[in-house]
């Protein structure tokens, strides 16, 4: 197939389809078949967007609908999509390479039931609520006010597409802001297919703007344009500082997802069968290219030797293979540059010391010629100072660490620039709630992994980020607040002008 036979996916600028002669081929991870091609966005595409997005939020189009027409609106509009469900999951595994199972559950499920949440939150959230009643200086009545901040960009990785853009498109719109998404590179269809259905069923055209580009040029121009009042960003520990950097020149609210490397922290008196399955739950979906994956098992002495060997021949069960086959539990990684850095990183492992219990190589052999594949791979002697335990790999290489002792166990979970998600496994709910207590991360799973749930908040301790996305008060974060103050004194006789007015009948 050439790139000629294939669907040419604009950018969609105020409610337009547009191109530009600059274009980019999506690969599918699992064939390195060429799926569609995209126009390619610059710096001046987003000037283009935020100007539509900024002109649809002045008028009022969708920041001036009551909450509750808005919530109508997205619900139909998650409604719409649930009926396109089958296409927007071909798009998003054609071109990040999940599993069919993986995508239609967590990818596209998960992100539209997400968004119903935050159609949903848009009627129950405060929007304004009454505060004191004063009576000094003078009777007086506050109300505070939630309002949209004007036009949000929305900056996502290529892991979770869907998902983790309407993570941010969800509440923005929930609150009446009007947005400009800057797409990763290698995956933006899905969420363009969105943007369109979203106009078909009631969004107004330019308050949902789509414009794929390199994150050094349209990213970084997003990040720091002057009429964008936030920037949500779901990417590296590393861009999530330059875009702190670029945000500051015009004083933007921010919210960064980056980074992780989750301890999983199996105690003395776990339930093995459930630990054993739980770790590689926790590290392995999708082939550990998942920020909260528990990349770091951290196993007591006395059982090491156990574990690891249930851990092993439990992983030797994990079947790689082609993303469409129902089957299949773990599918490729997102490219040749991923690929290779996750088996730099094994090998630098294995030059500090660790062993290779599992795995460790490319997957080679039928089946696998084409494609960018890293086999299930777990290494033991780890200790926790090594690169391979404070670093981000991003691919399915689970780390075992040694400890004494449950100090010495929250000592060496908390031993990271991280702090995003962390699982305990223990029997006795007390002693791994206590655990759980002394963990530095955003979230803890007892007895399970990968617990996301759209109700509670989720992000990052330390160099795992800043603000909270999901649950209740999803939405503070795309909203202003507004104190007003009602004078209820009656009259200028009861006002304390005096403090400054004293010379006024002289
Ligand atoms: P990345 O940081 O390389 O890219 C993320 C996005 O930022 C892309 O759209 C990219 O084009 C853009 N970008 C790159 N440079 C930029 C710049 N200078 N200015 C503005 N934008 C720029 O991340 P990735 O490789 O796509 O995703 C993997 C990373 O994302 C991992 O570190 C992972 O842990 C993290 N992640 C975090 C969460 C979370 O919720 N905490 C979720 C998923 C992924």
């Amino acid at each position: 197939m050439t790139a000629v036979e294939v669907t040419h996916y604009p950018m969609r600028i105020g409610g337009q389809d547009v191109d530009t002669t600059m274009w980019r081929e999506i690969i599918d991870p699992a064939d390195e078949s060429v799926v569609a091609t995209v126009a390619m966005g610059t710096a001046a595409h987003i000037d283009e967007a935020v100007a539509a997005a900024k002109a649809t939020f002045d008028a009022g189009v969708w920041s001036g609908k009551p909450p509750a027409e808005r919530a109508a609106i997205m619900h139909r509009i998650a409604a719409a999509a649930n009926d396109a469900i089958e296409s927007l999951v071909e798009l998003e595994m054609e071109a990040n390479g999940a599993t069919v199972r993986q995508a239609t559950g967590f990818h596209v499920g998960y992100a539209l039931s997400h968004f119903t949440y935050f159609a949903d939150l848009a009627e129950s959230y405060a929007w304004q609520r009454p505060a004191a009643r004063t009576t000094f200086p003078a009777l007086a009545q506050f109300t505070i006010q939630r309002e949209p901040i004007g036009v949000v960009g929305a900056i996502a990785p290529w892991n979770f597409p869907l998902l983790l853009t309407l993570w941010k498109v969800g509440p923005a719109l929930a609150a009446g802001n009007s947005v400009v998404v800057k797409p990763d590179e290698h995956t933006p269809l899905s969420i363009l297919a969105f943007a369109r259905i979203a106009e078909e069923n009631g969004l107004p055209p330019g308050v949902l703007n789509i414009v794929p580009g390199e994150g050094r040029d349209a990213g970084a121009r997003l990040a720091s344009h002057p009429d964008v009042g936030k920037i949500a960003f779901t990417g590296s520990t590393e861009v999530g500082r330059e875009i702190m950097r670029l945000a500051s020149g015009s004083v933007k609210k921010i919210t960064l997802e980056l980074g992780g490397k989750g301890p999983s922290v199996v105690l003395d008196d776990a339930d093995l069968d459930m630990a054993v399955d739980g770790v590689l739950y926790g590290c392995f979906v999708y082939s550990g290219q998942v920020c909260e994956s528990g990349t770091r098992a951290i196993v007591p002495r006395s059982l090491y030797d156990e574990f690891v060997e249930r851990l092993v021949e439990r992983a030797k069960t994990i079947v790689v293979g082609p993303t469409r086959d129902w089957d299949t539990d773990m599918g490729p990684v997102i490219d040749a540059e991923q690929r290779d850095r996750i088996l730099e990183y094994v090998a630098g492992a294995e030059a500090e010391g660790a062993t290779i219990a599992l795995g460790g190589k490319a997957v080679t052999g039928a089946g696998f010629e084409k494609g960018f594949w890293v086999e299930p791979t777990i290494l033991t002697g780890v200790r926790n100072d090594m690169r391979i335990a404070q670093e981000e790999v991003f691919g399915p290489v689970l780390s075992i660490v040694a400890y004494d002792g449950d100090d010495e166990a929250v000592a060496i979970a908390n031993d990271s620039p991280y702090g995003l998600a962390a699982s305990v496994w223990s029997t006795d709910n007390e002693r791994a709630l206590a655990i759980a207590d002394r963990i530095r991360a955003g979230s803890v799973w007892i007895n399970d992994a990968h617990q996301i749930n759209c109700q509670v908040p989720f992000g990052g301790y330390k160099q795992s980020g800043l603000g909270r996305e999901l649950g209740p008060d999803a939405l503070d974060e795309y909203t202003e607040t507004k104190t007003v103050h009602l004078d209820l004194s009656g009259g200028r006789e009861r006002k304390p002008y005096d403090i400054l007015l004293s010379h006024a009948g002289d």
